[in-house]
Parts: structure tokens; sequence; C-alpha cells
């Protein structure tokens, strides 16, 4: 070799920063450069015995790949790999490894040269720029999901259909967590479980003084903190939580509980915990958010549609409400086989009270007619003012004998009822009623109710102050 070539041979060797190494064509290593040494922190003899694999291979290296570069040596093929080796250090190393057979002017295979570059740079920087694609990915999804979550949030009708809604939806968009959303009571003295889905412990009730959100106005995340205390409606967990308060204009109206129990807090850092909780705190705040607009959204289609079903006089149900009531009951009794009564009352005199006492004092007794309906037909049975002073009480389940004797006791409470008006106390007033059953008077609204104004007229014939059921029972006088 001319000097100048061997010169300049013997810099490149010295100052290479690539770790090259010779081994014969049985894997004895016989020769390393010093940007091995530098590299790698072994010398020659360190190989003595040893293949180059058996030092320089980590637990993490891919056998695939280790696999290739033993084909490649033994078919004697160049090759060129992407693979982790393990410094002396038992530091790890990431190489772009070239592996080349040499032969001899002969054609024999004498040694296999191969070069490594530290890539470890770069292999951290790919990960790292990876890391963040999928988290971005991750983060697109989510909203994606958001999105089409509030669409569904924002079309439920009611509550109910809103509750299944926000069940599915968190499921989906939060499946390592179980939860619970909570709603207060209209007494507002508790909240209630209006839905849930996972394993976790859930109340039917729960006071706001049981949370710390709910004390302290403010969404509440525990589990990432050195010091932190537990809300005492999820004692005794260990795991990360969040309590997110839900509110309707401008009112507290429930609570979102989010619960991460799967999450086991000993087998991993605070540092991986704060990450994992942090990711999730955005997502659920968001959820609180939409579910906040979404509840505060079928409160007011409600309250809407209440306000279109009630009469305004005595906030009884008006006779729209008894229209569409009536028949989605008489579907479900026909459905069922079940019992379903009709009640028609009527104010006995009404026009004489009213000429004698004035307008007011009419309007006064028609308030208190519909309490004492209210009081006598409860649970599923409900009263409605369909007219002047005429008013039904729907029944579900009650047999034409049971709403008779409910009529009864209605007729008989208020014709002992004392009311005043103005400083002056009024005479005593009576109602009438007549009373129809599916399926024996008929299996259609309009045939129940003409029956039992049929059966309210006679009553209105026979005296008034009493009720008449359908031609299947005798008529009493009440009183
Ligand atoms: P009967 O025993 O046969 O039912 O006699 P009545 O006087 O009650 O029957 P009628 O149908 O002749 O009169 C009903 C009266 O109810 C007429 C009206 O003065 C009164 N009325 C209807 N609506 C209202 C209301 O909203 N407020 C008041 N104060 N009175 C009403
Ligand atoms: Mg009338
Ligand atoms: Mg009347």
């Amino acid at each position: 070799m001319p000097n100048a070539t061997r010169h300049f041979a013997d810099l490149v060797l010295e100052h290479t920063t690539d770790a090259i190494l010779f081994t014969d064509p049985d894997d004895t290593v016989v020769w390393v450069n010093e940007g091995f040494v530098r590299m790698y922190g072994y010398r020659l003899g360190d190989f003595a015995g040893k293949r180059p694999e058996d030092l320089l291979n980590a637990p993490d290296t891919d056998p695939a790949v280790t696999a290739q570069v033993l084909r490649a040596l033994r078919e004697r093929r160049p090759l060129q790999v992407e693979l982790l080796n393990m410094r002396k250090s038992g530091n790890p190393v990431w190489v772009e490894k070239k592996l080349i057979p040499l032969f001899d002017a002969t054609g024999r295979h004498i040694h296999n040269m191969s070069i490594s570059r530290d890539i470890t740079e770069r292999k951290a920087m790919e990960a790292n720029a990876l890391e963040m694609t999928e988290a971005e990915a991750h983060r697109q999804h989510e909203r994606r999901l958001l999105s089409q979550i509030s669409e569904w949030l924002y079309s439920a009708k009611s509550l109910d259909e809103l509750l299944m809604v926000v069940k599915k939806s968190m499921q989906t968009l939060l499946p390592e967590a179980e939860g619970q959303l909570y709603i207060y009571s209209n007494l507002r003295d508790t909240l209630e479980l209006a839905t849930r889905w996972g394993d976790g412990q859930a109340h039917d009730h729960i006071g706001a003084e049981d949370c710390w959100a709910l004390r302290r106005g403010r969404a509440y995340a525990f589990g990432t903190k050195a010091i932190e205390f537990a809300c005492s409606h999820v004692a005794g967990e260990e795991a990360p939580y969040f309590c997110l308060p839900i509110i309707a204009h401008g009112q507290t109206i429930g609570l979102l509980h989010l619960c991460f129990s799967a999450f086991d807090r000993s087998m991993v850092s605070r540092e991986s915990i704060q990450t994992f909780v942090q990711q999730r705190w955005q997502v659920g705040l968001l959820c609180a958010e939409q579910i906040s607009l979404a509840v505060a959204n079928v409160q007011l289609r409600h309250e809407l549609q209440d306000q279109s079903m009630r009469d305004p006089l005595t906030n009884l149900w008006n006779r729209r409400w008894f229209m569409e009531a009536s028949q989605r009951e008489l579907n479900r009794a026909r459905s069922t086989a079940g019992a379903l009564s009709i009640v028609s009352f009527d104010v006995d005199h009404f026009k004489t009270f009213n000429d004698a006492h004035g307008h007011d004092a009419g309007d006064h007794v028609l308030r208190e007619v519909a309490m004492l309906l209210d009081v006598q037909f409860t649970g599923a049975c409900a009263p409605a003012r369909i007219g002047g002073e005429e008013f039904v009480a729907l029944c579900p389940g009650l047999s034409l004998a049971d709403a008779t004797r409910a009529a009864e006791r209605f007729i008989e409470s208020l014709a002992v009822l004392e009311l005043a008006h103005g400083g002056t106390v009024l005479p005593r007033i009576t109602a009438s009623a007549g009373v129809a059953a599916f399926p024996e008077d008929g299996d259609k609204v309009d045939r129940l109710m003409k029956v039992a104004d049929e059966a309210l007229y006679r009553a209105k014939e026979q005296g008034r102050n009493r009720v008449i059921a359908s031609n299947h029972s005798a008529p009493r006088k009440v009183a």
C-alpha cells in the first residue's frame, strides 16, 4: 500500500466514531478499532472464546434481527440492519450495523467486517415523534368521539334517554373508568343515583357534604398529590378518582364521579399516575361540561312541555295531558291485560256559588278541590282539570270498584272541607263523580269518557254529592 494511503487509512481508523470489528469465518473476533472500544467499552481480549453477539446483544435485542445477521454470516452475504446493542457498562446503544464478508483474490472467504454507527439519538427522536403522533391520533379520536357524543346528548328528549347516552358514552370515552351520575333530588337535600357503569361502588343517595367537589364548588381529582383527602362517599377506596359537578343554568344539579379502580397504584410510580390522571382529567372535564349542557337542555325542554301540559290555576295536568296520558295508559293496560279506570268529577251548583261569592272565591275553591284530588289520587293515578269546574282522575291499575272507592273518599272529604276566603267562611261545597273502567266499559278513551260522563250525569240527577259507577254497580249516596 502506498505510504500516503496507509497514513490516511490509519488516521481514519484512529479517528472514526464508527465501531469496526473483524472476525474470522468461524466468528472469532480478530480485531477491533479504537472507535469500537470507545463505543462499546469492550477490548479485543474481552472476546476470547466469545462470539460478538454474546457480549453485544442486549436482552431487548430483536431476536428476528439477530437471526437475520446470523443467516447473512452463514450465507456470506452483506447486510445492513438497525439493532439494539449493549455497552460493557450495561447501557443500551442503538446501532446501524453493516456486515461485509471479505474474500481474497482466489475468492476464499477470509473475514467478516462489521461497522456499527451509533444511532441512539436518532432512535430516541423517532420514538418521541411516534409517541407524539400516537398521542395526537388518540386526542383526535377522543375529540371525534366527544363531538359525536355531544350530538347524541343534545338530541336526548328525556332524562331517561339522556342517562342511557351518558352511560354508553362514558364507557366508550373512558373505558378504564367506572362511574356514576348523581342528580339532586327535588328537595335538593341529597343526590340520587341516576345511572352507573362499571363495577365501582355506588350509593343510592349521597349528601353534598360527603363530596369535596360539591363542598368546594369545583371539580376534584384524587390520587396524585402527597397530601390529599378522599371524599366520604368513596371511603376505603385508594384508586384515583374525579368528582365533577354537573352545573345547569348556574346551579349545581348533580355530580359525575369517575373512578379508575383497575389502576394499581402500588405497581406504578407517582409520575406515571400523574400523567395517566392528567390525560383523563381533560376528557373528564369535557364530559362533565357536555353532560351539564345536555341536562340543562332536557330540563328546559321538560319545563316547556310541562308548562303546556299544566293548568295554570290549579297546577294540575290539563286536558291535553289527559288525552295523551289516557291513550298511553290504555295502550299499556291493553298490552299487559291490566286494569284502568277513569273518574269524571264536576263541582255541584258552582254557578250559584260563583254568583253568590264571586269569581275569586270560586277560584279559591277550585284550587282546594285540586289539592284534595291530588292527595286522593296519588301513585300511578293522576288528576287533571279538563274544564271550568270539571276534573278527571286517570287511574291505571285501579279496577272499577277501587276507583269508585277512591272517588268516594274524595267526595266525602270535600263535603266536610271548611273553606274561608277574604275573611268570610264559605259554605260547604260538594261534587259529583262518575266512574268507568277498562275493559268492561270499553277499550277506547272516548268511550270510557262517555260512560264516565253518563254516570256523572246520573249522579247529578240523583241528587249530587255522590259517586256513580258505570252500569256495573248500584248508585250509592255519600254523606
Ligand atoms: P251542576 O251542579 O249541574 O254542575 O251545576 P253548575 O252550576 O256547577 O254547572 P254549570 O255548568 O251551569 O256552571 C259551571 C260554572 O262554573 C260556570 C262558571 O261560573 C263556573 N266556572 C267555570 N270555570 C271557572 C273558573 O275558572 N273559575 C271560577 N271561579 N268559576 C268557573
Ligand atoms: Mg260542569
Ligand atoms: Mg258543575
